[in-house]
């Protein structure tokens, strides 16, 4: 049995990536909103289900760019599901807009619907609903409330690829939705993010205000004439590179084994700590599928999760707290107390789940997890 340490997350590439950068480097257009960009784009568009894409630098100026786009005016008011990483709420103060975070459903993490609708104002312009780890929010049910009070809906989907919700992928689930593919997610160059949508006019005003509020260049080329753009609005530079575009086309070909692989690892956990009794497992709904891009256990209050994860290291077996309360972080000053995401903040492990993970890998680490919280020296 080997005892080489156990990564807690880890991405899949290889010869197909390093094929498509090569490509990418022969075609001589290497910057970003090129070519390769625009096959990516296409190539995400179709599993997303949605009718456009933009290609992005991550889901954070994905973010800021949905807002943007839909509209946000300075003072106004978004809520956002409390437990994310801290980019959701970031992404509302660079529009200028104030985070209203809402507690979350304690079972699946994601934004508590009847919570968010009691702090709906007159200020309120949208929700931000986020997919933990992956797993789709309530989606019908928030958009009953965002039409009720005629809110946009944007999904942070940053972990999300390849997961759907009865039956619809995740990109078509709101007006806009967000994605990442940094390192630690599902798929990954590196960096990089999408943003998706069905509404043609919020995907021309993305894709302006990701190129310095110009059409990209790509749309420039091959005119009889010498078009000269004119600066009317202030953008950014929120181009994927072509290079990253190429690593993504090979990514979204391994996406379905990618989730494949990750949801053998998740239900081989299951059959192995189901019983261990001071840890709780995910739960899984059965109208979403969940494609795992971590795996958090939830440590009994009984024991000490610093210690744990302590002796887990300490036994070659990766593992971090889970993800942000986003309200209890001071940036974002005065906000209403949300029990039950500050509970997850404090008893939340994410234990080791990549699509690279061998069955003697996962076996090593349920009898790791069971013999280290049985330990006398991890009791709180
Ligand atoms: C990782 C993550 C982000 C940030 O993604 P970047 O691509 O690094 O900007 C945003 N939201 C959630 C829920 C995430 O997990």
């Amino acid at each position: 049995m080997t005892t080489s340490p156990i990564a807690l997350g880890q991405p899949t590439v290889g010869p197909e990536e390093l094929a498509q950068v090569q490509r990418v480097f022969d075609s001589g257009w290497l910057s970003g909103a090129g070519p390769t960009c625009a096959r990516f784009e296409g190539a995400f568009t179709a599993v997303s289900g949605v009718a456009h894409t933009v290609a992005t630098t991550n889901c954070g100026s994905s973010l800021h760019l949905a807002q943007l786009a839909l509209g946000i005016k300075p003072g106004d008011e978004v809520i956002v599901g409390d437990y994310t990483f801290p980019a959701t709420g970031h992404s509302v103060m660079w529009s200028g807009g104030k985070p209203v975070f809402a507690d979350v459903r304690s079972d699946i993490w994601s934004i508590d619907v009847d919570h968010a609708a009691s702090l709906v104002t007159d200020r309120t312009v949208g929700i931000i609903a986020v997919d933990p780890f992956g797993q789709p929010a309530d989606y019908d049910e928030l958009r009953v409330l965002a039409d009720h009070h005629g809110l946009w809906l944007v999904e942070d989907a940053a972990c999300a690829a390849g997961a759907s919700y009865k039956g619809r992928p995740t990109g078509s689930l709101a007006d806009i939705a967000c994605f990442s593919f940094h390192g630690r997610k599902g798929i990954t160059a590196g960096e990089g993010g999408a943003l998706t949508t069905d509404d043609p006019e919020l995907a021309d005003r993305a894709r302006k205000l990701h190129t310095y509020g110009i059409a990209p260049a790509l749309s420039r080329e091959g005119t009889a004439t010498l078009p000269v753009p004119q600066f009317d609005e202030l953008g950014y530079n929120y181009r994927m590179s072509d290079v990253q575009a190429g690593i993504m086309l090979a990514q979204i070909d391994r996406l379905p084994t990618l989730v494949a692989n990750r949801r053998a690892v998740a239900a081989r956990y299951r059959e192995l700590m189901a019983d261990i009794q001071s840890i709780a497992l995910p739960v899984e709904l059965e109208d979403r599928v969940h494609p795992y891009q971590s795996y958090v256990i939830t440590v009994s209050s009984e024991l000490d999760r610093g210690a744990v994860a302590h002796e887990l290291r300490a036994r070659g077996i990766g593992c971090n707290f889970g993800t942000y309360a986003s309200h209890l972080q001071p940036l974002y000053g005065e906000q209403q107390a949300l029990p039950v995401s500050a509970a997850l903040f404090t008893s939340h492990l994410a234990i080791p789940m990549h699509a690279n993970l061998t069955d003697d890998e996962v076996v090593r680490v349920a009898a790791v997890v069971r013999e280290v919280v049985g330990l006398a020296s991890v009791r709180a």
